[in-house]
C-alpha cells in the first residue's frame, strides 16, 4: 500500500492499544492510518498476552477504564469470535501470609463499587472450581472479569479499522516525530514522511525512542515475562486463575496458558539505557530484587555505543526478536497449578512463549495528551497488565488527538507525575 501523504491522525502501533485507537477515531470520521514496523498486527505485547480480561486487582485508578473495558470487550464479541468467555476470576491463595493483599484488593475493589468481589473458603472456591481438588486456602473471587485469545481480539480491532476507513501499513517503521512551532506536524518513516496534526505513539516498549524525538522522557522498562500453552485437556475451568506463583485460563479449545502470576518472575538485559531514570527505577528495583533475572545485554550495549546512544529510533528493531522464554519459570507455574488442579499433573506443553512488558516505576500506565507538542498522544507503560484496559485507551486516544481532551479521569496516569513527586512502589510485580 502507498502510504498517505497527510491525515488527520497518524497511529504508531498495531498492538491493542493502537488498533483500538485508529478504530475509535476513524468511526469518528477522522481520516488514520495505523503503522507498524512488523509485518502484522499484535506481533509484540498484545499478541503475546496471556488473554486475562482482569477488572479487579488493579489500581484504584485503573477500575473505571477496566470495567468499560469489559464492556466494549463483550460488545466487541457478538461482532467476531476472539474466544471471549466471562468466566469471572479467582485469586488463589496458599499461604496464609497471603491473605492481607488480597483482602486489601477486596477492600480496593468494593471502593470502586466492584461489590461482587469477595473472599471465598476452600470449600466455597471448590463449589466455582470443582476440579480444584489439591490443598489450598481460599481464593478471592471476581465473577466479572473474562478471558479472550490477545492476537485475534486486537485483529478483531484492526479490521474495525479498516471497516471505518482507516488506512493499515506493515513494514514501516516510523524515525522520528516531527514538530513545528510547538505542535506535532506528522512523522517521518522508513518510507518517507507523513503529515498530520495528531499523532498518538502506542508503540509500547519503544514509545521512549520516538517521544525523544521531540524531547520528552518516558521511563520504561523492558521485562520479560513467560507463558506456557499444554496440548488441550477436557473441560475443567472457565475461569481465569491467578495466585502468587501460577496463573492460567483454560481456552476453549481445552488448551491451559499458564503464567508465573501473581509476583512473576521477569528477566531485564541490563544495557546502558538503564542509567536513564535510575532513581525512579530504584525503589521498585530493591522492592522486587527476588522477582527480576538480570542479564547484560552485551548485544545491546554493543550497538548502543556504535549509535553513542540509548535511544536513539536507529535502535528500534524493523522486525523484533524472539523474546529469551525463561522454562524452568513456567515450569515450576505449571507444577504449582497442578498441585490445586491435580488432573493437569500430566498435561502435555505444546508451546512457549516469551513477551516483553512496557514496565514504569508505579506500575501504572503513561496516557498523556499534553506532555508535549500539541497534538502528540502517548500511551504505554501498561506494566503487563493493559491488554484488558485497550478498547477504553482507544475510545480516549480519539478523544485526545480529535478533541484535545476526555471526559474520562486519566489524571493519575500523566507523564509529569514522575518528576511532580516522589514515585510510588507498586504492591505486586504485574
Ligand atoms: C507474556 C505477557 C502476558 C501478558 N498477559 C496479559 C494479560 O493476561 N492481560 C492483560 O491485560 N495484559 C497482559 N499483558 C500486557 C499486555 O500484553 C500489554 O499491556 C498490551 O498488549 C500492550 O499493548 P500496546 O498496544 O500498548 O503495545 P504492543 O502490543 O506492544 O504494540 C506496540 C506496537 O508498536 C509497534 N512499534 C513500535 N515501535 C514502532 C515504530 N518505531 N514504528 C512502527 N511501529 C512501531 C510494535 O511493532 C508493536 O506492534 C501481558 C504481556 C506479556 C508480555
Amino acid at each position: 500500500m502507498s502510504l498517505p501523504t497527510t491525515v488527520d491522525v497518524i497511529v504508531i502501533g498495531s498492538g491493542i492499544t493502537g488498533a483500538a485507537t485508529a478504530a475509535a477515531a476513524a468511526a469518528r470520521g477522522a481520516s488514520v492510518v495505523l503503522l507498524d514496523k512488523e509485518q502484522g498486527p499484535a506481533r509484540e505485547g498484545s499478541g503475546r498476552a496471556q488473554g486475562s480480561l482482569r477488572v479487579q486487582g488493579r489500581h484504584r485508578a485503573e477500575f473505571p477504564l477496566a470495567r468499560e473495558a469489559l464492556e466494549l470487550w463483550t460488545e466487541a464479541a457478538a461482532e467476531s469470535d476472539f474466544e471471549l468467555v466471562t468466566g469471572g476470576n479467582l485469586y488463589f491463595h496458599t499461604r496464609h501470609e497471603e491473605l492481607p493483599l488480597l483482602s486489601d484488593l477486596v477492600i480496593e475493589a468494593h471502593r470502586a463499587g466492584l461489590t461482587e468481589v469477595r473472599l471465598l473458603d476452600a470449600a466455597a472456591t471448590r463449589r466455582i472450581i470443582p476440579c480444584a481438588t489439591g490443598p489450598f486456602l481460599g481464593a478471592m473471587w471476581s465473577p466479572l472479569d473474562a478471558q479472550c485469545r490477545p492476537d485475534k481480539g486486537t485483529e478483531h480491532y484492526v479490521r474495525r479499522a479498516e471497516r471505518a476507513g482507516a488506512r493499515i501499513a506493515y513494514g514501516i517503521k516510523v524515525t522520528e516525530l516531527l514538530e513545528a512551532g510547538g505542535s506535532i506536524t506528522g512523522v517521518n518513516t522508513t518510507d518517507g514522511p507523513i503529515r498530520a496534526g495528531a499523532v498518538v505513539v502506542a508503540a509500547g516498549v519503544w514509545t521512549p525512542y520516538l517521544v525523544k524525538t521531540v524531547g520528552l522522557d518516558v521511563p520504561i522498562m523492558p521485562v520479560v515475562m513467560s507463558e506456557l500453552e499444554t496440548d488441550p485437556v477436557e473441560p475443567l475451568f472457565t475461569q481465569t486463575i491467578r495466585a502468587f506463583g501460577f496463573g492460567a485460563r483454560q481456552r476453549p479449545g481445552g488448551q491451559v496458558v499458564v503464567s508465573a502470576g501473581l509476583n512473576a518472575k521477569v528477566s531485564h538485559g541490563v544495557s546502558l539505557a538503564d542509567f536513564h531514570g535510575l532513581r525512579y527505577w530504584l525503589p521498585r528495583a530493591v522492592a522486587f530484587r527476588k522477582n527480576t533475572k538480570l542479564r547484560l545485554d552485551t548485544k545491546r550495549i554493543l550497538e548502543q555505543i556504535r549509535h553513542r546512544s540509548t535511544l536513539d529510533t536507529a535502535l528500534v528493531p524493523a522486525i523484533s526478536p524472539e523474546p529469551p522464554v525463561d522454562k524452568p519459570v513456567v515450569h515450576t507455574a505449571l507444577s504449582r497449578l497442578s498441585t490445586v488442579i491435580p488432573r493437569l499433573r500430566n498435561a502435555k506443553i505444546s508451546r512457549y512463549w516469551g513477551g516483553v512488558v512496557d514496565m514504569t516505576p508505579d506500575g501504572l500506565p503513561v496516557i498523556d495528551g499534553h506532555a508535549g507538542p500539541k497534538g502528540l498522544v502517548v500511551i504505554t507503560g501498561l506494566s503487563g497488565h493493559g491488554f484488558t484496559l485497550g478498547p477504553v485507551l482507544g475510545e480516549i486516544a480519539a478523544d485526545l488527538s480529535l478533541d484535545g481532551h476526555t471526559e474520562r479521569s486519566i489524571e493519575s496516569f500523566r507523564l509529569s507525575r514522575f518528576t511532580d513527586a516522589p514515585v510510588g512502589t507498586p504492591e505486586m510485580m504485574i
